[in-house]
């Protein structure tokens, strides 16, 4: 069964079997997505998909282990400090903070936990994290993309000649929308470019050759900068549903071999 952690009393925790249960957690951000969308966008992806990932894992398995923990609503966004209204962690701050989470957790014998990363810069935090946790206290962090950007149907839908879509673009804008259209101010939206990298054909500001970006790289066709990355104007609510049903749909099938999962000779010395 899929259930909220903090909605748990002490005596259900107790009663849980918590060496098979997966602990969800989802990682958002607050901070800038342009001048169009929210900056709790992360969190309020974050905030939706367990509910997804709920309903499409429930048509396969109804007794599916798993607790959702809260949504970290703050993570890693030093890359949008320069715009209003962007929080950030430092990473040595938000490493602690999540590895005392981790911690917690492994003290009442969870072993499976999944960090959902709903906003890339919060991902390789979670990745050398989760390497520690599991040296230090044999547990299995297991690290989930919440969004499957490159999937056809999630790239379709993707408007012609948007070819920077990214940060803050018509994809996450969509997903917002379908959460929430009134968060969504698209009248006032601009496109967002790389202008810099413009023409490049290797170093981009991500990828095999890349300079770690910051958000002002990100610039309107007047060279204002704008911190997103392609352009919102074509977001709309049925692109956001399609978004974030086909990402739910594509973590199913890991979640199902993360219920599985045992490593051979699981029952060694070796963790
Ligand atoms: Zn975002």
């Amino acid at each position: 069964m899929i259930r909220y952690y903090r909605e748990l009393t002490r005596l259900e925790m107790e009663q849980t079997d918590r060496e098979r249960t997966i602990v969800l957690i989802p990682l958002g951000a607050l901070e800038q997505h342009g001048n169009q969308a929210p900056l709790g966008t992360d969190g309020l992806i974050a905030d939706v998909m367990p509910r997804y990932l709920k309903e499409e894992i429930e048509k396969v398995d109804p007794d599916f282990p798993m607790l959702i923990f809260p949504t970290i609503p703050v993570g890693l966004s030093m890359e949008h400090l320069n715009f209003c209204g962007s929080i950030s962690f430092k990473p040595d701050t938000y490493y602690h903070m999540l590895y005392d989470i981790g911690e917690s957790l492994a003290r009442h014998g969870f072993r499976k936990l999944a960090f959902l990363v709903c906003h890339g810069g919060n991902a390789p935090t979670a990745q050398i994290l989760s390497r520690q946790l599991r040296c230090d206290f044999g547990i299995l962090p297991f690290v989930l993309s919440c969004g499957a950007f490159g999937h056809p149907d999630v790239k379709a839908t993707v408007s012609p000649g948007n070819v920077w879509d990214f940060h803050g673009g018509e994809m996450e804008t969509s997903m917002v929308m379908a959460i929430d259209p009134s968060l969504v101010k698209l009248d006032t939206a601009e496109a967002g470019i790389p202008t810099a990298f413009v023409g490049n054909k290797s170093l981009m500001p991500y990828g095999s050759v890349a300079l770690n970006w910051m958000g002002e790289d990100w610039r309107t066709a007047d060279g204002r900068p704008i911190g997103i990355g392609g352009d919102p104007s074509g977001a709309t609510a049925e692109k956001g549903e399609i978004i974030l049903r086909t990402s739910a749909r594509e973590l199913v099938q890991g979640l199902l071999e993360i219920r599985d999962f045992k490593l051979s000779g699981d029952d060694s010395s070796v963790k």
